[in-house]
C-alpha cells in the first residue's frame, strides 16, 4: 500500500496549491485579507499611470481613469504634490542662478493654470480630472479669480524676479480673460512681469504647442534668450524652439495638447 501515500500527498497539495493560476488571482484580489491587496493594487497601478502621464508615454488622454479618482484626489491634497512642486522649483533655481548672464535679455517664461496658481478647488468639486472638460463651469470660475498660488511657483518667480530675469507669462487663456486673471495672479502674489501673453484672435484653433511655441520665437526674434519655461503640461514646453531648459511640474488631472 505503500505507492498510495505520494498519491494521498499530491491531493493534499492540489487543494492547497491549485494548479489554476486563475484560482490564485481569485485568492489574491478577493480572499480575506482582500481589501487592503486590493487597495495597494489599484494604488500601485494609479501611481504607475500618474508615472506614465508625467514622462508622457500616455500622450492624449481625455479624462483620468475613474478607479484613480480617489488616488489623483490624495495626491493633489496632500503633501507629495507640494514635495513634487518644490523639487521641481529647487532645481528650476540653480540651474537659472547659473544661466543669468546679466545682459537685460535673461527671460524665463511661467504658464498660468496649475504652474503658477491652482485651481485644486474647482477641480476637486469636478471630480479631479474624472469629468469631461465643461467650458461653461471653467469659465464661471476663472470669474471668480479664487486660484491660489502654488507655494513653490511663488517662491520661484520672487527668486526669479530678484536675480534679474525677465517673467514672461504665457497662457492658454484667451485675451478676454486677460483683465480677471491679472486679477487672480495679483491676488495670489504675482507681480512685477515683463510680459503677459493670451490668445488672441489669430490664435483661436491653435494646439497648445503650436501656440506657445510660435510665441517663444515671437519672444527670441525680440532678443530675449529664453532660459527656462516652467509648465504642467508638455505642450508648454515642446516644440521649437524650446527654452534652454524646461521643467515639467506635475499634474494628474487633465492633459492638454
Ligand atoms: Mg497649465
Amino acid at each position: 500500500m505503500g505507492f498510495l501515500y505520494p498519491l494521498v500527498i499530491l491531493s493534499i497539495l492540489l487543494i492547497f496549491f491549485p494548479f489554476d493560476s486563475s484560482s490564485r488571482r481569485t485568492l489574491f484580489f478577493h480572499g480575506g485579507s482582500t481589501t487592503t491587496t486590493t487597495t495597494t493594487s489599484t494604488d500601485a497601478y494609479c501611481n504607475s499611470w500618474m508615472y506614465s502621464v508625467e514622462t508622457n508615454n500616455i500622450g492624449d488622454w481625455p479624462t483620468i481613469p475613474i478607479i484613480c479618482q480617489s488616488f489623483v484626489a490624495g495626491y493633489m491634497n496632500g503633501t507629495r504634490y507640494l514635495s513634487d512642486s518644490k523639487v521641481v522649483a529647487s532645481y528650476s533655481l540653480a540651474f537659472a542662478k547659473d544661466a543669468f548672464t546679466g545682459g537685460g535679455k535673461d527671460a524665463w517664461i511661467f504658464d498660468v493654470d496649475e504652474t503658477l496658481i491652482s485651481n485644486l478647488h474647482y477641480y476637486a468639486e469636478n471630480g479631479y480630472g474624472s469629468e469631461i472638460f465643461n467650458e461653461t463651469k471653467w469659465n464661471e470660475w476663472v470669474l471668480l479669480s479664487a486660484a491660489t498660488a502654488l507655494p513653490a511657483s511663488l517662491e520661484l518667480y520672487n527668486n526669479l524676479k530678484s536675480l534679474g530675469f525677465k517673467i514672461m507669462i504665457l497662457t492658454g487663456r484667451g485675451e478676454e480673460q486677460r483683465e480677471i486673471t491679472q486679477k487672480n495672479l495679483n491676488r495670489a502674489g504675482y507681480s512685477g512681469w515683463e510680459k503677459f501673453i493670451l490668445r488672441g484672435d489669430g490664435d483661436g484653433g491653435k494646439t497648445n504647442v503650436k501656440y506657445k511655441s510660435e510665441k517663444r520665437a515671437m519672444l527670441e526674434s525680440e532678443g530675449y534668450t529664453i532660459h527656462g519655461c516652467s509648465g504642467d503640461q508638455w505642450s508648454d514646453l515642446s516644440d521649437s524652439p524650446t527654452a534652454k531648459r524646461s521643467f515639467k511640474l506635475p499634474n494628474p488631472m487633465y492633459y492638454i495638447a
